[in-house]
């Protein structure tokens, strides 16, 4: 059992001594002076307080980012001089990435090795599209003699972001980076469970030269802030990342203002191990798909398939493997599944790991690990023959719990990957070439990985198809996203009108 003095982790150097919205270039509290609780993961206990926006604070942040985006100089400016400043952006979140890191672990519950990661994946979204918007192509067609046609790539105004708990800084920057490098204006409204690292963007942002009113955070609950922003008229787009059942609403919501929409959704995504491929890759890869960011990640391969014939070895290696994965405290360098984020969650977690002792056979963890009696923590937990229909199989957990299902033939494979309502990723291993190929071309999942875990390279797209999302982002996507491509058709010459009315 762990020292109750090493148990809480050491508060983090740049802590705030409260959560505010930051509009207009200024933090300020919520109009009415609502708050909401903030939890420590590992503790449970309100660690700080973050304000509670509503309608009219969203609509003060829509405001202003209107007028910088109608009035202010960011939307006209060059390309490269934009590019400048998100690049300045990209090496004050390097140089800053340690305490970043140790942040976003406090209020997330993240192992600050993993927190550590995705804050260079931070900083690494802004170079990306700081060097993606200079080298844009402008889409010029000529018709020689003639014509010519070119498209006007136009920003689009104030771009709502929403954002969940899981990697937060990273997934906001990912939103970011694109929004801001085509010129448009934002407001961001991040989770409520994890509003922490969000409040750390404009100290970057004024820093780094850009102008007032062109970043704007809202922070609240979804029903309030979140539901505002989406029917905010003068918000053109909303791009959300978040639960499918949250999309839907959304989606619902934005429908009557015929918004642009980017939807990143839930997933429920099968790792398929043939009986040909790299056993020790495989169980490695997959051991690291679903138990890493706590299991918290959209693309976790949370149901592994496995080719009857290495079934047995299959379960036994990953069973023993799994109880070797390291629980320990967010802050500590060797953990590996830390906390997770909010105690509702945990409960969810929890739940799902009890019903799968009826719904599978429990082969590691299954409950709390030794040694944490309190705090959001569960032990990595391995379900073997979990039946197609199981709820276990079916529904997202969104924590370090796998469901394993044999299988026999490529058909049958391919029937179970694709037997659910998402499709988000899908991992395939095999040393087959025509069946990897064959696989990936069948199987309903917008990212397919093969051999290969889940690495990335930001110029593909990323996305998912069913209840997984609605549009992809990621590269030359996220520009054409979030700007509008006007076309504008030029004649060279003597126009050549046909002959109405002059007969
Ligand atoms: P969530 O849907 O509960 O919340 C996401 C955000 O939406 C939060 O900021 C929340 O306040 C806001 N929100 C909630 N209700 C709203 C409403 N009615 N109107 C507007 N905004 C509203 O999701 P979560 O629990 O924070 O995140 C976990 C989910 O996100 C998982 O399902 C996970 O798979 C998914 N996710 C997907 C991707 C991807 O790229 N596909 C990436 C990360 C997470």
């Amino acid at each position: 059992m762990t020292d109750t003095a090493t148990r809480v982790a050491p508060v983090p150097a740049g802590l705030p001594d409260a959560i505010r919205h930051y509009i207009d270039g200024a933090f300020v509290d919520s109009l009415d002076g609502d708050t909401f609780d903030v939890l420590d993961p590992v503790t449970n206990e309100t660690y700080i307080r973050a304000a509670a926006g509503k309608k009219a604070d969203v609509e003060r942040a829509v405001a202003a980012a209107r007028r910088a985006f109608t009035e202010g100089p960011w939307p006209k400016l060059l390309p490269r001089e934009r590019s400048r400043v998100l690049h300045r952006i990209a090496d004050i979140v390097e140089s800053r990435d340690q305490q970043l890191a140790e942040l976003e672990s406090y209020d997330s519950g993240l192992p600050i090795t993993q927190a550590l990661g995705q804050a260079r994946r931070a900083a690494e979204n802004f170079r990306f599209f700081a060097d993606l918007i200079v080298a844009q192509a402008d889409d010029t067609f000529k018709v020689p003699g003639r014509q010519i046609n070119y498209v006007n790539r136009k920003p689009i105004g104030v771009a709502g972001l929403i954002t969940p708990w899981n990697t937060p800084f990273m997934l906001e920057s990912w939103k970011l980076g694109p929004a801001l490098a085509t010129g448009n204006t934002v407001v961001l409204k991040p989770a409520e469970f994890t509003p922490l690292s969000a409040s750390l963007w404009p100290g970057i942002f004024e820093e780094a030269g850009l102008p007032q009113g062109v970043f704007n955070l809202v922070n609240g609950l979804g029903e309030d802030a979140g539901d505002a922003l989406v029917k905010h008229p003068d918000v053109p787009l909303i791009s959300f990342t978040g639960e499918s059942r949250t999309g839907q609403i959304i989606f619902g919501n934005a429908a009557p203002y015929l918004k642009g929409l980017s939807m990143e959704l839930g997933g429920k995504s099968p790792a398929v191990v043939f009986a040909d491929a790299d056993l020790d890759a495989a169980i490695d890869a997959t051991i690291f798909g679903v138990f890493s960011l706590n299991g918290e990640r959209c693309t976790a391969g949370s149901r592994i398939l496995v080719q009857r014939e290495v079934y047995d070895e299959f379960v036994s290696r990953y069973a023993e493997q799994a109880k070797r994965v390291k629980v320990g405290f967010p802050h500590e360098k060797d953990t590996e599944v830390g906390a997770l984020v909010h105690p509702e969650h945990y409960e969810k977690v929890m739940s799902y790991v009890e019903l799968g002792k009826s719904e599978g056979r429990l082969v590691a963890g299954g409950g709390r690990p030794e040694g944490f009696p309190e705090g959001n923590f569960v032990a990595p937990t391995v379900f073997a023959d979990v039946a197609p229909d199981a709820r276990i199989f079916q529904e997202e957990i969104f924590g370090p719990v796998v469901a394993i299902t044999p299988f026999d033939t490529d058909e049958e494979a391919l029937a179970l990957a694709n037997n659910t309502k998402y499709g988000l990723a899908a991992y395939i291993w095999t040393n087959d070439l025509k069946r990897a190929h064959n696989f990936a071309q069948a199987v309903e999942a917008g990212m397919v990985w093969l051999n290969s875990n889940n690495v990335r390279d930001l110029r593909t797209p990323f996305g998912g198809v069913k209840a997984s999302g609605l549009g992809h982002e990621g590269g030359y996507r996220s520009i054409d996203f979030y700007t509008d491509q006007q076309a504008v058709h030029i004649t060279l010459g003597e126009v050549h009108n046909p002959s109405f009315g002059k007969q």
